[in-house]
């Protein structure tokens, strides 16, 4: 999943959440989209290198060109910042902490799962990491072109204004729900 579509899906944890979490946002659009950073600080950078572009920024098939990413220790700390296990570890400790903790917990997850199907064969997760289990998804769409990254990006954008509209007319929490002043008048 391209970044812009995972934006998205941290953005529909962060409406879905309680109101009384500050930044619910926020934090829902940082943590989906945090695993990825271990993508654009490292694994794009030093592939763009090796491929030999005068950007040193990979594109799609220099994954294809240079297979010998797979064990550069770049491309294990992508797996690593991928890996449930590595979340289970890191984020999910936090869990009872405050509710923003869930969120962000929620939020890195689904990360995590969007990525699961959209990678395939090689470069498929490997959601046990350092457990070298390959998951051999069903389609990649980390090599799609910039049409499909478009309408991914503008589904996941509407489905985003459709649950702000739930949120505002059907999903109240508890939380949220003011309490009615008693105006009956009885002692
Ligand atoms: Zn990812």
């Amino acid at each position: 999943m391209d970044t812009v579509t995972h934006a998205f899906i941290g953005l529909i944890c962060g409406e879905m959440a309680p109101k009384d979490i500050k930044h619910r946002r926020k934090i829902g659009l940082a943590f989906g989209m945090l695993p990825d950073i271990t993508n654009v600080i490292l694994v794009h950078p030093y592939l763009g290198w090796l491929a030999g572009r005068t950007i040193p920024f990979a594109l799609g098939i220099d994954f294809i060109n240079f297979p010998e990413i797979l064990d550069h220790w770049t491309y294990h700390v992508w797996l690593l910042s991928h890996s449930l296990l590595f979340w289970a570890i890191v984020f999910a400790p936090f869990w009872k902490r405050s509710s923003a903790a869930k969120l962000a917990t929620i939020a890195y997850v689904s990360h995590i799962i969007a990525d699961i199907p959209s990678h395939t064969g090689a470069y498929g997760l490997e959601p046990f990491y350092p457990i070298p289990y390959i998951f051999d998804g069903w389609f990649d769409a980390w090599l799609w072109g910039p049409g499909p990254i478009a309408a991914s990006i503008l589904g996941f954008g509407l489905a985003y204004l459709a649950v702000r509209r739930i949120r505002t007319e059907w999903l109240i929490w508890p939380s949220e729900r003011q309490v009615e002043p008693d105006l009956s008048g009885t002692p």
